[in-house]
């Protein structure tokens, strides 16, 4: 197959089934991908070194080796015909040598700036103007001495890891400069040289997330706001129509995160998270370049799920609806629902009550093939659809009492 030169932006041909798309990561954004692209008739190439991983077992092709082998990244390029990433901390360098011979979304340059906690506040600082939000109050700390430069007023706060944070790893909440101090010190043995960002900690009365699709003909289309609940820095569930927020901020929400997609020159899926504070304000909290955790729900609940978006702008297809049409309550999987309560990591798993659970209304499982149950590991998720929000939230609360979670 003989093809352009191709770089992101350029006007290119679409790529229609059955041309091969390439993800880096083998994790279940991969495998929910892949499901996505062959139901398109596309097949599906995954770059990841761990050989049994919930998108390797899905994949048409996948090719086991490390995140940055140029060998296995010369065959990636080789064989597809647009190549994207499933998890941000890819290095943007393995994702500029794949665009010299592949179609790359989203770009190095986007997916560099959201792997960095300062460049990305840097980002939504200069697009404020545009975007009508700004960040959360902050100061850099690359060295002891920034600590003694700390505005008072930013504490209490979070001290965040500049690379490498997810749900809500590398984070530590600090009241005074000394357990500023602490907190850093501990972090620079866990991660040698790693510059940290002190937030200050606001009062939130609800967090929610945007998600925009954008082609390379910088058409874009965005979803609903989806109303999010975080328990131990991870995810618990996710709520569309998100009940908390009124027509107006949601229309403030979802302008910002096409001001931000846009700024980025962004194809693909993008989804910005968002804090509203109790007096009402809006903030940006962080971005993922790709299908996100916060719009699983769009698979039973929109006319076009966020994967199926990923590899519409990918194959540079028109994209799809993103309008929803079924209330939806989303419910993540962890480890954790595997062991007894009470019981220790060391005791044997057993599954969950999956017949109680699918007898409820509306109910749809999605599990990731993930062999090992661990506490914190995301398992899977299910999202229960109903022709009112009411019903929907009913069915959730109803699989949290089987599963022994507090809804
Ligand atoms: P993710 O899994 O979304 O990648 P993360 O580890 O990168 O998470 P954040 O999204 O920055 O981390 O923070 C995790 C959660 O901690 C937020 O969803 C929010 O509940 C809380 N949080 C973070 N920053 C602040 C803040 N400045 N003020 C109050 N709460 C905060
Ligand atoms: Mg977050």
């Amino acid at each position: 197959m003989s093809r352009p030169h191709l770089s992101s932006g350029a006007l290119l041909p679409t790529a229609t089934p059955a041309a091969w798309l390439g993800v880096m990561g083998g994790g279940q954004l991969g495998r929910m991908f892949a499901h996505a692209a062959q139901s398109m008739g596309y097949k599906v190439a995954v770059l990841e070194p761990e050989t049994d991983c919930p998108a390797g077992q899905v994949a048409d092709l996948h090719v086991e080796a490390g995140y940055n082998d140029p060998l296995a990244l010369q065959k990636l390029a080789d064989l597809c015909v647009a190549v994207t990433t499933e998890f941000e901390n890819v290095a943007a360098p393995s994702l500029a040598s794949l665009a010299q011979h592949s179609f790359v979304a989203p770009n190095a340059a986007a997916v560099a700036i959201a792997q960095d906690r300062i460049a990305e506040k840097a980002f939504f600082t200069g697009c404020h103007a545009a975007s009508g939000v700004a960040p959360a109050p902050h100061h850099i700390i690359a060295s002891p001495a920034d600590i003694d430069a700390l505005p008072a007023q930013l504490l209490p706060g979070i001290l965040k890891t500049v690379r490498m944070g997810y749900d809500g790893k590398g984070q530590v909440r600090v009241r005074t400069l000394a357990e500023v101090r602490s907190a850093f010190a501990d972090m620079q043995q866990d991660y040698p040289d790693m510059r940290c960002v002190l937030e200050k900690m606001l009062p939130l009365a609800y967090e929610v997330s945007v998600l925009v699709a954008r082609g390379a003909d910088g058409e874009a289309a965005v979803y609903p706001i989806a109303e999010n609940v975080h328990r131990d820095g991870i995810l618990f569930s996710t709520t569309v129509p998100a009940s908390s927020m009124g027509p107006e901020l949601a229309a403030k929400a979802q302008h910002a995160a096409l001001a931000i997609s846009a700024a980025l020159s962004y194809v693909g899926v993008l989804c910005i998270e968002f804090f509203v504070l109790e007096n009402g304000e809006l903030v940006v909290n962080e971005m993922a370049p790709r299908p996100h955790n916060s719009g699983h729900y769009t698979m039973d609940a929109c006319f076009a799920s966020q994967f199926e978006q990923q590899v519409r702008a990918m194959a540079r297809l028109p994209l799809g609806d993103t309008h929803q049409h079924s209330p939806a309550v989303m419910l993540n999987l962890l480890g954790d629902l595997w062991f007894e309560a009470g019981s220790d990591a060391s005791d044997t798993p057993r599954e969950p009550a999956w017949d109680r659970i699918l007898a409820l209304p509306g109910a749809h499982l999605h599990l990731y093939g993930k062999s090992q149950a661990r506490p914190g590991r995301k398992m899977g998720h299910i999202t229960f659809v109903a022709p009112t929000p009411v019903q929907a939230r009913a069915h959730f609360e109803a699989a949290c009492a089987i599963l022994g979670l507090e809804g």
